[in-house]
């Protein structure tokens, strides 16, 4: 119960935050009077949660609620269940898209909170807990809160903004999703976006906004190995390929990769193998074997110098074996980060958003973001604000993907003030 009620005041004295020199005078009023219905959003959402794609119900409360504040255009369906409001202002100018990620994952929830998810839902017919342990609850609540602030202000806006509600950020196993998706369904079109703003919540201190310049996130790319040899007695080896040690080869020779074969003081990279499948009993040496793993690191060329490295490492690997090796990649992300320019013009806005500050000097992150595709298309800012609950230290507080990750609410009409004035800001450059 502590969550639902002792949070009050707390919200209350962050959306009352001073005014400064960048906030307009009734941007802080209108804020103000949206938070509880921001926080009733997020405690909703958060009690249903849907998996990437199945966004449906979520879907429908955000396209209500851009119809309700008259919006010019509300596109929905898009990239399954994604939801495109246009919000034009009364001024001529340029175009800015704000996004936010609207799916949960497959996590049993054990937060406890009033609200904690108790969906189970069916995927491919094993019975599968949902929650939103990424935050994406609130990202969708900050951004409806944010719709509603602006539409109420049309005189003040010069230009056009794109409320870009997506499915499926953390990927669908299978299938297209997410940013790709949305992008090939006309997301971005006709209306093409001067530049596109995103925002996440993660554990940090509460008022604070982490956003460097340049690489922030990492591009994420998954690994497929699949060795193939000739099945044998694990009592007569040399009969056979042993599947099992040369997995054991590459899982060490890739980490030497990171490690040893490119410069770690120019980009840091991670090369990791998550899953690894060799055999099912002690008495047997497979033919076959598959390891998965990932690719993370700030630099697309860099990327790519790695993948062919591990290529030509597990061949060789192979060779010296006698086994067949089939090596295949899967760029999940790009690299996510800030185009300097735009951030030196948005950060006036950033500090008067976060009562504790920017850090420019945050640490680049191993975590990854299809939000980098839009970016690959449009300049983009992507920030982080910190969230970590109160009463729990930053350092042990559950991490995004726990299934004990909170939220603090008063990060909620932070984000909103976040988004409102970085998009004013932003939209006053290109007046007119
Ligand atoms: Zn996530
Ligand atoms: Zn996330």
């Amino acid at each position: 119960m502590k969550w639902c009620c002792a949070l009050t005041p707390v919200l209350l004295a962050a959306a009352a935050l001073p005014a400064r020199a960048e906030v307009l005078p009734d941007v802080d009023s209108r804020i103000e009077s949206v938070t509880p219905r921001v926080v009733a959003w997020r405690r909703d959402i958060h009690q249903h949660p849907e998996l990437g794609n199945q966004e449906v119900r979520t879907a429908k409360l955000v396209a209500a609620h851009l119809k309700r504040l008259g919006f010019d255009e509300v596109r929905t369906g898009v990239a399954h269940t994604g939801v495109v409001g246009v919000l034009k202002g009364k001024r001529p100018g340029g175009v800015l898209a704000l996004r936010a990620d609207m799916d949960a994952l497959p996590i049993r929830e054990v937060t406890g909170l009033p609200f904690a998810s108790k969906v189970v839902v069916d995927v491919n017919g094993t019975p599968t807990p949902v929650m939103h342990a990424c935050g994406h609850d609130a990202h969708t609540a900050i951004l409806m809160g944010a719709a509603e602030v602006l539409a109420g202000m049309r005189d003040r806006i010069a230009g056009t903004i794109l409320f870009v509600f997506q499915p499926a950020e953390e990927g669908v196993a299978g299938q297209e999703a997410g940013a790709q998706l949305m992008l090939k369904e006309g997301a971005f079109s006709p209306i093409k976006p001067d530049a596109i703003f995103g925002l996440h919540v993660e554990p940090g201190r509460v008022g604070e906004i982490d956003a460097r310049p340049g690489p922030m996130l990492s591009s994420a790319t998954g690994i497929s190995i699949k060795l193939k040899g000739r099945q044998t007695h694990a009592g007569r080896p040399w009969e056979g390929t042993d599947l099992v040690n040369l997995s054991a080869d590459i899982v060490k020779s890739l980490n030497t990769i990171a490690a040893r074969q490119v410069n770690v003081f120019e980009y840091p990279n991670v090369v990791s193998i998550g899953a690894l499948r060799a055999g099912n009993r002690s008495n047997i040496l497979s033919g076959e074997a598959t390891l998965d793993g990932t690719i993370r690191t700030f630099d697309l060329a860099r990327r790519d110098d790695l993948k062919a490295r591990i290529r030509t490492t597990v061949a060789g690997l192979a060779a010296g074996y006698e086994a067949q090796a089939d090596v295949n990649f899967e760029d999940v992300a790009l690299v996510t980060g800030n185009d300097p320019a735009l951030l030196d013009l948005v950060m006036p806005a950033l500090k008067a958003a976060a009562p504790k500050g920017v850090n420019t000097d945050a640490l680049m992150r191993g975590a990854a973001e299809d939000f980098s595709f839009y970016q690959a298309e449009v300049p983009g800012l992507y920030y982080i604000l910190g969230s970590t609950p109160p009463g729990i230290p930053i350092e042990k507080a559950p991490t995004n993907h726990s299934d004990s990750f909170d939220i603090d609410e008063a990060v909620l009409p932070i984000g909103v003030k976040a988004h409102v004035l970085t998009a004013l800001k932003f939209l006053d450059s290109r007046a007119k």
